[in-house]
């Protein structure tokens, strides 16, 4: 039966050592809880490091036996390991640049990278030792980005999941890591890879585009011949056990403490770990602002600030702690009265009785991270809000803030802004209150954690799904030898090419673009056989056609179809066609060849079209959606048609398409085989144009409305050399029976 292995940095385990003993406390952190429904089941498990050193051969024997127990596989690490892989480049590099701090706090060790790698490829080797063909993994996190592609490697067809809970940054962050492809590599191992917000996912799709040579349809981008899918899933939170901890006595008996502490005043919270993201410098700045700009607030209303202690060891999240430190103790001595402390500090984890009566008790929550991938508090606080009162704020850099949109949302730069959302909180009528906190509830609760884990599996399988029907459209094997055994049982045959992008690559000029003698070779041989009519259809002009193509058997088809001739014949021009349209269109070509360095215009016939593949990457694209528009009304004034290509924007009369060529041609005859290539949005109509029993292979992407799908030139001439093959070995075979 297959399985599924669940992959993180930390297992979801706290180990304690007592003189020989070791004692084990299952996690109770959210990830834990909503992938229980997974790794407990069956005979999948979870692997991770179990959070210390442990050096003995004997103790990590005794540790393996007992987290087997609760399903759970270790990978131990030394402390150096630590040191290198966790603190050096997880936490020193990748952190700070997901998070916008890179110029502050990224430090680019080599020694810390090659330790990342070694560490990921020993996550890889214990994934390996249980994994078979059919199981499922889903990795996760920012530490392990490389072991996508390094499982991948041992295995091809095992179904791979990646979720980042961090922010994924824009493409100018990304790009300064020095070991950027490798990292962007090893997470496209995966086949789905999931992020928290929809940013995410436009920063990573930007970024492999820039980086790496993957061909893109929306969501779906094509890498080292494999279709992955990048998606957005927000991550939710256990609802339910934070709506039932504040009817538990323990957490009652902690609310009425609170509340007699801070009778007479409006209570606001925050809760983060100490770190540099979370804002907690700036959020003091506004609450200090609000107390000297506000004075009759004062006394009125009370933060209560807790700071999970992290990293305190590294000197900048020390420096960070005291910091903080300096300036709580500066803003209490200034505004403290004897009976009123502004600001009730702790630097200490809490357990959780009494941070569920801090949530169900504040009258505010202030979460206003400089940049986070989600935030819980913030949906715990939501969560635990069982009268629907009490008002959030939240920044707008924390992926929650894409979902809790009744929130007051902020821009946690602006102290002006937070000041006010504060003031706006505490004063917000009971019945705005529950209107905003009832909606947000509802999100809460719908997309829980549960929900999380379910729509991404979900999803895995749907990919793999795709992957294979894909699969089975790509013309080898099987496919390949049917197509073949077709072509042979036949007759008449009519055999569609389409030249850029099908027979030949796409070149910077498109003049290089030019026959090689292969090319030529195989052409003559295919039409050299009587029962062939091969029919070259391009969107070239005819000129270019005749200079490369005049002295072959090919019936030649320029222009999309508005010029075609025979062999031994000349060039005939399709009649009732015009070009006055443009005398109009060009100049505002010029305009966009005169803003866009690297684009220029070729004129046809009876089209003109603007070339952008030597522009700026990613500028082509947006001239080229700016000029769609632009000329969205006037083309079908004018009856005319915009084609998106590849690089490339064509404008051309309505009433040319490659898909009316080829009818014409079809339609002459009785053919027995009919067989189409074509690589672009122009050959979509000959695709869409043939009759049912024809065969169509669109070439270098599989999104089409084609039969088929070839990956490159190289495999069509592969296919069309397996006809022209055949046909001898046909021959041969015969010859002995013929004499
Ligand atoms: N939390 C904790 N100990 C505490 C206070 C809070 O473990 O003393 C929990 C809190 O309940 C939340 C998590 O820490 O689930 C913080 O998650 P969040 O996404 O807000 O921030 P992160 O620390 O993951 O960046």
């Amino acid at each position: 039966m297959s399985k599924t292995i669940i992959v993180s940095n930390r297992l979801p385990v706290k180990i304690s050592k007592n003189e020989d003993e070791y004692t084990l406390s299952p996690s109770e952190g959210g990830l834990a809880t909503g992938l229980g429904s997974i790794y407990k089941k069956g005979n999948n498990l979870w692997i991770g490091w179990p959070g210390i050193e442990i050096t003995e051969g004997e103790d990590r024997d005794k540790v393996i036996n007992q987290l087997s127990e609760l399903k759970l596989q270790p990978v131990f690490l030394s402390q150096e390991e630590i040191n290198e892989y966790y603190e050096g480049f997880s936490n020193d590099v990748l952190w700070p640049v997901f998070h916008y701090y890179s110029s502050t706090y990224a430090y680019y060790k080599k020694s810390n990278w090659d330790c990342y790698r070694a560490v990921n490829n020993k996550f890889k080797d214990a994934i390996l030792k249980v994994a078979e063909p059919g199981d499922v993994i889903w990795i996760h996190d920012y530490q392990l980005l490389l072991v996508p592609g390094m499982v991948r490697n041992c295995m091809p067809d095992v179904s791979i999941g990646f979720f980042q809970h961090i922010p994924f940054p824009s493409y100018e962050m990304f790009r300064l890591i020095p070991w950027r492809d490798e990292l962007l590599k090893g997470i496209f191992g995966a086949d789905l890879i999931g992020f928290h917000t929809f940013d995410d996912v436009k920063h990573f799709l930007n970024t492999a585009a820039r980086l790496l040579p993957v061909t893109a349809s929306a969501n779906v981008i094509t890498y080292d011949e494999r279709s992955v899918v990048i998606e957005s899933f927000p991550m939710g939170i256990d609802d339910k056990k934070y709506a039932a901890l504040p009817l538990k006595n323990a957490v009652k008996v902690q609310a009425e403490l609170i509340k007699d502490n801070f009778k007479d005043c409006k209570l606001i919270i925050s809760i983060d770990r100490l770190d540099y993201s979370k804002g907690i410098l700036q959020r003091l700045q506004a609450f200090e602002l609000l107390l000297q700009q506000y004075p009759e607030y004062k006394g009125k209303i009370a933060l209560y600030m807790i700071v999970v202690p992290s990293r305190d060891s590294v000197p900048q999240y020390a420096h960070l702690r005291d910091e903080i430190d300096k300036r709580v103790g500066n803003i209490n001595s200034i505004y403290r009265t004897i009976e009123w402390n502004p600001i009730n500090y702790y630097y200490r984890s809490i357990p959780i009785e009494i941070l569920s009566a801090m949530y169900s008790v504040a009258d505010v929550c202030l979460v206003t991270p400089m940049r986070d991938g989600m935030n819980l508090v913030s949906k715990e606080f939501v969560a635990s809000r069982i009268n629907d009162d009490g008002v959030l704020i939240l920044s707008e850099m924390a992926g929650a803030s894409k979902e809790l949109i009744d929130a007051l949302i902020v821009n946690p730069n602006n102290a002006e802004e937070v000041c006010n959302a504060i003031i706006t909180a505490v004063n917000m009528p009971l019945d705005e209150q529950q209107v905003r906190m009832r909606a947000m509830r509802q999100i809460v609760a719908k997309f829980n954690v549960s929900h999380w884990v379910k729509i991404f599996m979900d999803k895995l399988k749907e990919v793999k799904q795709l992957q294979r029907s894909m699969q089975t459209r790509h013309v080898s094997g099987a496919t390949e030898q049917s197509i073949i055994n077709r072509y042979h049982n036949t007759n008449k045959r009519i055999i569609f090419l389409d030249y850029d992008g099908t027979l030949v690559g796409f070149r910077s000029n498109i003049q290089q673009a030019s026959p090689d003698q292969e090319l030529y070779d195989l052409l003559k041989e295919l039409t050299s056989d009587p029962a062939n009519e091969v029919v070259l259809i391009s969107g070239r002009k005819h000129e270019n056609l005749s200079e490369w193509f005049d002295d072959s058997k090919l019936y030649l088809i320029a222009e999309h179809g508005s010029w075609f001739k025979q062999e031994n014949t000349t060039w005939h021009k399709i009649s009732g066609l015009t070009d006055n349209w443009k005398h109009d269109i060009y100049p505002l070509l010029e305009t966009y060849v005169d803003r866009t360095p690297g684009s220029f215009i070729e004129e046809k016939s009876y089209s003109l079209v603007w070339h952008y593949r030597n522009a700026q990457k990613g500028l082509g694209e947006l001239r080229a959606n700016e000029l769609m528009n632009n000329l969205k009304y006037l083309a079908s004034d004018k009856g005319l048609q915009l084609l998106s290509g590849d690089k490339v924007l064509e404008i051309k009369n309505v009433e040319i398409n490659k898909g009316k060529a080829a009818l014409t041609l079809i339609d002459k005859n009785d053919y027995d085989f009919i067989i189409a290539f074509g690589d672009d949005y122009t050959d979509e109509d000959l695709f869409k144009a043939l009759p049912d029993g024809a065969i169509s292979v669109k070439v270098g992407s599989n999104f089409s409305a084609a039969k088929f799908y070839l990956r490159n030139p190289a495999e069509v001439r592969k296919l069309l050399t397996g006809f022209t093959r055949s046909q001898d070995s046909r021959i041969k075979n015969r010859e002995p029976l013929l004499s």
